[in-house]
Parts: C-alpha cells; sequence; structure tokens
C-alpha cells in the first residue's frame, strides 16, 4: 500500500515528507515524517537511512544535531517491524526481534527514547529507556511489557542484566550513540560486556562525532565491515575559516601557489584531485625553496606516517593530500588550507577546510577554481550556505580571470532562502561563515 502525503508544506510546492521518498522507508514511517513534519531529511539521514535498511553495518561521523537519531530510528523500527512488529501480536514463544541503543549520557537515552516513541507506535512496538538514577522497580516493569527497543545507558543496562530482569538474545540491531562519548567516559569495558550478551548476528551501527583509534577498534571487533558515512562537521568548527576563492586558469594555478606560499609562514594543506597530481604539485612546490610531503594512495603505510610526522614537527612546510588520504589528518595548527583543485563532492569541501581551525583555532581557506567549474562552485556554496569571496592577486593578470563564475554566485542567492525554509534548516541555524572582506594580495 503506498500512501501518498496529502500534506502540502507552507511553499505549496512539495508535497510534505516528498523529500524522505526514495529512501527506502515503508509508507506508515513516511506518514510519521509528515505528522512530526519533517520534510527533507538531513544529510546524514539521506546517506544513512538507504544503507541501514539495506542491511549494512554502519560507522556514522557527525556533529551533534545533524539528526542522527532518526538516522538509525527509522531503519531500526522498520527492521523490527519486519520481523513480527506491524500489528501481528507476538506470543511469549515467539522471537520478534529487539532492538538496543546505547547512549553516554541519561538525558541522551531520554532524548533518543523520545525519538523513537512516535516512529514506534504505528506498529504497537513499545520502548523501555533504563537509565541510572530512574527507579529500577518501574523500569523492570516496563521490560515486563516486552519493549521490542531498549535504549541505555551501559552501567543500568548492566544492573539489569545481573538481575535477569533483560535479556538481549533476540537483539537483531545494536546502535552505539555517541560512542566517542561512551569511550571518554570510560564506558568501554561496559560496552563490551553487553556486546557478549547479543548475538554476534546482528546489524550494527555506531555514531561519534570523530573517528578515533578506539573507535575504529570497536568498529573492528565489533562489527561486518562497516560502511563509513562522514558527514561534515557543521557549526563550530569552521565558524572561525575564513574562505577565498580565486579563479585561475589551470596552468597558472602554480604561479599564483607561489605567491600564496610566500604570504603563509605556518602549516599548509594542500589538497589535490588526483594522486598523480599530487605528486607533480609537491615536487613544483620543493622547486620553489618550500619542504612539501605527499600523502596518497599510492604511497605505502610508513610513507604516509613519515610525511604526517614531518608535517606535525615542520619538517615538511606543505602536505599535499588528495581527499581519500585526508580522513586521518588531525593536526592542530594548520595555517592554511588551500583547494588546489576544487573536490569532486562538494561536501568534501568542508571536511577540508574543517582541518585548519582546529580547536577553536582560527584558518584560513583558499580555493582555486578554473573559469568552467562555476557549477562545482555553486554546489560548494549551497552546502556551506554562503558565496565564497572571490579574491585577485596584483600579479597573476585579471584576464585569466573570468566573470563566468557571477551567474553561479547570483543563483545561490534564491536556493539561500528555499533552504532557509526548510523546517530543519531554520531550526538549526548551522554552518554560518563568517565572511572576510576580499583579501587584496
Ligand atoms: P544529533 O543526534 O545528530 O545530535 P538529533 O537527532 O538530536 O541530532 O536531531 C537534532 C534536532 O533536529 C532534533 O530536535 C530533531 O527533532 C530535529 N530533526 C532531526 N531530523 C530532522 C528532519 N529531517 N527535519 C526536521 N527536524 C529534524
Ligand atoms: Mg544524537
Amino acid at each position: 500500500m503506498m500512501n501518498k502525503p496529502t500534506n502540502m508544506d507552507t511553499s505549496g510546492v512539495k508535497p510534505a515528507a516528498s523529500d524522505f521518498f526514495g529512501l527506502g522507508i515503508v509508507p506508515k514511517i513516511l506518514d510519521v515524517l509528515t505528522r512530526i513534519k519533517f520534510q527533507t531529511p538531513t544529510p546524514i539521514q539521506a546517506k544513512v537511512i538507504p544503507l541501514a535498511i539495506q542491511g549494512n553495518d554502519i560507522v556514522g561521523i557527525a556533529q551533534t544535531g545533524t539528526g542522527k537519531t532518526h538516522a538509525f530510528a527509522i531503519p531500526m523500527v522498520q527492521c523490527l517491524a519486519r520481523s513480527g512488529g506491524s500489528g501481528v501480536p507476538i506470543t511469549s514463544g515467539q522471537k520478534a526481534g529487539m532492538g538496543l541503543v546505547l547512549a553516554p549520557t541519561r538525558e541522551l537515552a531520554l532524548q533518543i527514547d523520545e525519538a523513537f516513541r512516535p516512529v514506534a507506535h504505528p506498529f504497537g512496538i513499545k520502548t523501555a529507556c533504563l537509565i541510572g538514577g530512574a527507579s529500577m522497580y518501574e523500569q523492570t516493569q516496563t521490560l515486563r511489557r516486552n519493549p521490542r527497543v531498549v535504549i541505555a545507558t551501559p552501567g543500568r543496562l548492566i544492573d539489569h542484566l545481573e538481575r535477569r530482569n533483560v535479556a538481549l538474545h533476540d537483539v537483531i540491531m545494536v546502535v552505539l550513540d555517541e560512542a566517542d562519548r561512551m569511550l571518554d567516559m570510560g564506558f568501554a569495558p561496559q560496552v563490551e560486556k553487553i556486546l557478549s550478551y547479543v548475538p554476534k548476528k546482528r546489524q550494527t551501527m555506531l555514531f561519534s562525532a570523530t573517528m578515533s583509534h578506539d573507535i575504529m577498534a570497536i568498529a573492528v571487533r565489533h562489527m561486518k565491515l562497516p560502511v563509513s558515512v562522514e558527514m561534515a562537521p557543521s557549526g563550530t568548527t569552521v565558524e572561525t575559516v575564513t574562505q577565498e576563492l580565486f579563479i585561475v586558469r589551470r596552468e597558472t594555478k602554480l604561479k599564483l601557489l607561489d605567491k600564496l606560499l610566500a604570504r603563509y609562514p605556518g602549516a599548509v594543506l594542500l589538497f589535490s584531485r588526483t594522486k598523480h597530481n599530487a605528486g607533480k604539485i609537491a615536487r613544483s612546490i620543493r622547486e620553489m625553496g618550500y619542504t612539501a610531503a605527499e600523502i596518497h594512495s599510492d604511497r605505502s603505510l610508513s610513507q604516509r606516517r613519515e610525511a604526517l610526522d614531518g608535517f606535525k614537527s615542520g619538517r615538511y612546510k606543505v602536505l599535499v593530500a588528495t581527499d581519500i588520504a585526508s580522513r586521518g589528518i588531525d593536526v592542530i595548527g594548520i595555517e592554511l588550507v588551500v583547494n588546489y583543485d576544487l573536490p569532486d563532492e562538494a561536501e568534501n569541501y568542508v571536511h577540508r577546510i574543517g582541518r585548519t581551525a582546529r580547536a577553536g583555532q582560527k584558518g584560513h581557506a583558499i580555493s582555486f577554481a578554473t573559469p568552467d567549474q562555476s557549477g562545482t562552485v555553486r554546489d560548494i556554496e549551497r552546502i556551506i550556505r554562503t558565496s565564497l569571496p572571490i579574491s585577485r592577486h596584483s600579479e597573476i593578470p585579471p584576464e585569466q580571470f573570468t566573470p563566468a563564475i557571477q551567474p553561479a554566485r547570483s543563483a545561490a542567492i534564491p536556493w539561500q532562502g528555499r533552504a532557509l525554509s526548510r523546517s530543519w534548516a531554520s531550526k538549526r541555524n548551522r554552518s554560518r561563515f563568517r565572511r572576510p572582506g576580499t583579501r587584496r594580495i
């Protein structure tokens, strides 16, 4: 049965919840989304929901406020509904399947429970929220009513497990929410213990704001070839980055880079689109008289480590990287990020510039776009919801800049208006960039 949503959003352009179509969400949940007025999936929801519905293990890296809860709540309820929910009365002998969500704090567990309820309700699926500081007795009563989603902080769940108030042998899906915080709070042993009660044959999703070695270790130990979904850091990380854009022909890029490097005494992280070009750029930079190292998939692990160590210690001024290799670069004190080539995926722009201005420091990002890349620039401006100020260099002949980019810049403005009318965008009010004045160098 395909229910077409009947409500229209205020602009009257699209049916409500239409943007959630095509993610594989069942009509009953689409109805819920319409009712709770979610019209557009957040980026992490758009990526995670279809992958999760297909049964993948997922590592999701995203900042708070990006809508992670529904990214796992929707697939979990849908999966549980398939395994004996949806109006089918659950007899005591029947294996119905359970979902387990672990969260670091009570507040977070409560919020997750609240988000779950409306989604689970149409399927008759009940939740139990097991958190410290609340009545054991009441939680025990709730557990007797066969909840099929258990949302818990690790310590309290272990209390219930040890008292045999709850069994986890029917769990078919596990979510570790804010896994980085759980580790920071010292919950690793508890999480390990809980997972030892859960069947190995299950789906696992892990969410974290950062990807650390410890998080990787959990993923490796407890997950099956997880798909990793990394979202652009929103808000704070990029708020302190100033940005500018040069329109420059391919053959003039090196000359411009030479001028720019002279301006920035500190560490420079430079992104190249291809690994082949990364090597060439690094060589050219050395010819300019600066130290440079490369980091891309053609380099061995030890070469990459040497490059990164050398960059961190100041042995290399410039680190030339491709997007694929950039994930592990967590270096504090990068003064400048240069997008020598614009990223193929606009979202990577935010990942790249997020490498500067770490830990609240100020950073600067300079991008080179060729005159034919107005479309790519527009895509980036959509994501960052601002237009990039265009700069010129006095020694780079102005005729090398073309106004071809201008229509893209103005075209970005009506989009911004639409974006802000979307409920989640306006609610969050995120990713505001400080706009630097156009810089003359
Ligand atoms: P996170 O777990 O990433 O910090 P949450 O899942 O708590 O983020 O979501 C943040 C807020 O955004 C919540 O108030 C939630 O209800 C709201 N929200 C999430 N997804 C959407 C959406 N698609 N449309 C509108 N609001 C949303
Ligand atoms: Mg959350």
